[in-house]
């Protein structure tokens, strides 16, 4: 497995695996990986000739008081596991070589997706985000890129990135990989403490009866969304931070669920910010 630290290694490779006729499939990560992450390392193995894992903590996209200092980092760990897991290419540059002094030009989304959920929260989230990915396709021009769909509103946004600026790389959305209690896996996770990870799995518990309401015919998302904050409300040491059901490609919120839905929920637990969703078909 080659570890790769510079643009110009990484895009020198990508260019001669195109030369010979290989396929390139992109991982990104901000590493700390767990399962979520090595599901996606899987489905690219299984899919292209050569799978490249990004692993970059991507300082444009944490706001001012986010975890971008603490954000949890293991370089051995997650190199084992991928080497381990049969990957070509590890990506791992440093934050002054993605965004070197000078650096002026970002990625904005602008036409909604951007701004609501994650995006009202954390304002220039997605900017951070869509720089970042527009900056990894342009170096490792990858024909598939591997996202999951536990960041549901990122998955749109790259979709429509890859879209509006013409990047032919196929993204491929996976399914979120859960504990055993249905909590999303998340590398955020190792922040909880033993009692505030017994409270997580809450969240999921609300998104699951949000979705047996609507198969059971409820159709208004007010009645639902009313149940789900009852249920986090009365779990300690949770604090909602929203509950919506929306159309699953405008993230608009529905005035009424027919068809296809989607639930998220971000949630506090304690002082970590959690999220996560669910695709309600009825
Ligand atoms: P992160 O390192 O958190 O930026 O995540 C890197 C990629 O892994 C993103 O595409 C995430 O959506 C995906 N991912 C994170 N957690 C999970 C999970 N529990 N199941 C599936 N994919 C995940």
């Amino acid at each position: 497995m080659k570890i790769l630290k510079t643009i110009q290694e990484m895009s020198v490779f990508s260019k001669k695996a195109r030369r010979d006729g290989k396929s390139i499939g992109l991982v990104p990560t901000m590493g700390f990986l767990h399962e979520g992450h090595l599901s996606l390392v899987k489905s690219a193995l299984l899919s292209v000739d050569l799978t490249v894992v990004s692993i970059f903590i991507n300082p444009a996209q944490f706001g001012k008081n986010e975890d971008l200092d603490k954000y949890p980092r293991n370089m051995d760990k997650d190199l084992a596991l991928l080497k381990e897991a049969g990957v070509d290419v590890v990506f791992a540059p440093e934050a002054s070589e993605m965004y070197p002094g000078g650096f002026i030009t970002f990625v904005t989304p602008q036409g909604g997706l951007e701004d609501v959920l994650e995006g009202e929260i954390r304002p220039g989230h997605f900017r951070g985000v869509a720089t970042v990915v527009a900056k990894l396709f342009n170096i490792t021009e990858p024909d598939k890129a591997f996202f999951g769909q536990k960041d549901a509103q990122q998955c749109l946004i790259i979709k429509k990135l890859a879209h509006d600026l013409n990047f032919s790389a196929e993204i491929v959305i996976l399914p979120t990989v859960r504990e055993t209690d249905g909590l999303a896996k998340s590398s955020r996770n190792s922040y909880l403490d033993a009692k505030e990870r017994k409270a997580a799995p809450a969240i999921f518990k609300a998104l699951q009866m949000a979705q047996h309401m609507i198969e059971l015919g409820e159709n208004d998302p007010s009645v639902v969304t009313a149940e789900i904050r009852k249920m986090i409300g009365r779990t300690k040491l949770l604090d909602l931070e929203y509950a919506v059901i929306t159309d699953p490609e405008t993230l608009h919120p529905v005035d009424s669920i027919g068809g296809r839905a989607l639930a998220l929920i971000a949630a506090k637990v304690g002082t970590t910010r959690l999220i996560d969703n669910i695709m309600i078909e009825r």
